[in-house]
């Protein structure tokens, strides 16, 4: 919990991970209770300031795990996800967290025809659910599900007697991911500066823009970030802790500290134990975000690195790649080589390289190590047959 209320005294952004919680009501992905307790260390010692647990009402093994972690005395605070009633709430007071999310809808689709209820009954229980987690000494995300499609009056209004009822911050929920950074920022700054609650962006990438969102309000004023590793979340997911982090640190320049190097091992084990494979592109964490195959870009790179790398592939755990495919040059079949001792000459990578290219359009795909080696040793075949036959 210390690093939490450190980052809250000196007012720093923070990383707020939900990969337990909303990562987890993912439809088909399912953690068990080991699997949650190795991801909710690991995500303490990469360094994020919160971690959402899971929904302690749920009960059973829910509850169990949520208390486990809490037992841990992690770094970071343990929050854990209510609806906004008093019932929700005792369960996680149970757990021995030191903070919740009390959540409810407050956009006029949601209320008219989920809750099927009014505009005052959703202020009246959030408050009622404020100040009983207010008694419990609980730290108080109140949470505007929907708050993307919420009417701004009826938002400052609700953030106002959020505050008045003892909460912390206002969690801006973009539920069903339909913001984009530039109405991000503008509606952000302006309930900054008519509510002064501190936000966190909870964006979800319906349009590709959640990890965009996050950091259009973070520049508008909101401090806390929502994330879950690989952007596991409802239908396309959630901002990526991974991104949010690295963009930070090399778009906007906050250093939040971060064990980024860590990355590829808790991004891996996410996929493995959500059953969702990283794939090869995926920002950040991908195969292929290290791997360069075309002539040029390998060229560049193996003569300087920042030609064609924005970071270090050991910053986030991988290793670069130099790929031989049907775009691969000359440079980067001699440097292959000097990788198994052997130093082509410039006619000899030439001739291989019409080789490669064969090949690897014949198969519609990059070549293995030993394939390369089949290649090159074919190619000393018939070298030498050709050579024996010159001669009488
Ligand atoms: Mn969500």
């Amino acid at each position: 919990m210390k690093r939490f209320q450190d980052a809250l005294i000196n007012k720093l952004p923070m990383l707020v991970d939900t990969t337990l919680r909303d990562g987890e009501q993912t439809a088909g992905v399912v953690f068990s209770n080991r699997e949650k307790l190795r991801i909710a260390k690991m995500l303490d010692n990469l360094g994020v300031h919160q971690i959402e647990a899971g929904i302690p009402v749920m009960g059973g093994d829910e509850k169990e795990v949520i208390r486990e972690i809490v037992s841990y005395k992690l770094q970071a605070s343990i929050m854990a996800w209510n609806r906004a009633n008093l019932e929700d709430i005792k369960h996680s007071v149970d757990c021995g967290v030191d903070a919740v999310a009390i959540s409810i809808s407050t956009s006029d689709i949601h209320i008219t025809h989920k809750l099927r209820t009014s505009r005052e009954w959703v202020l009246e229980n959030m408050i009622a659910a404020v100040e009983y987690a207010k008694k419990e000494g609980l730290y108080i995300s109140v949470n505007a599900e929907d708050a993307s499609r919420t009417d701004m009056d009826f938002l400052v209004r609700f953030a106002r007697e959020a505050r008045t009822a003892g909460a912390d911050r206002l969690r801006f929920c973009d539920t069903i991911g339909v913001l984009e950074p530039f109405k991000t920022h503008r509606i952000i700054t302006e309930l900054i500066e008519k509510t002064d609650m501190d936000i966190e962006m909870h964006t979800h990438n319906d349009f590709g823009m959640a990890t965009a969102n996050t950091l259009a309000g973070l520049k508008a004023g909101a401090r806390f970030m929502g994330v879950t590793v690989n952007g596991l979340g409802e239908r396309a997911g959630n901002a990526a802790l991974e991104e949010v982090a690295m963009a930070l640190k090399h778009l906007y320049d906050v250093n939040l500290g971060m064990q980024t190097k860590d990355f590829r091992n808790l991004c891996e084990y996410v996929a493995r134990a959500s059953g969702r494979q990283l794939y090869p592109s995926k920002p950040i964490v991908g195969a292929n975000t290290f791997a360069h195959e075309s002539g040029i870009h390998a060229d560049g790179v193996l003569k300087h690195p920042e030609t064609y790398e924005i970071f270090k592939p050991e910053d986030v755990g991988l290793e670069r790649q130099i790929v031989i495919g049907k775009h691969s040059g000359s440079k980067a079949i001699k440097m292959k080589f000097v990788e198994y001792g052997i130093d082509l000459s410039d006619e000899e990578a030439a001739d291989l390289l019409k080789s490669v290219r064969a090949v690897t359009v014949d198969l519609k795909r990059t070549l293995f190590d030993k394939e390369l080696m089949y290649i090159y040793e074919d190619y000393l075949y018939e070298k030498k047959i050709a050579f024996s036959s010159e001669k009488p």
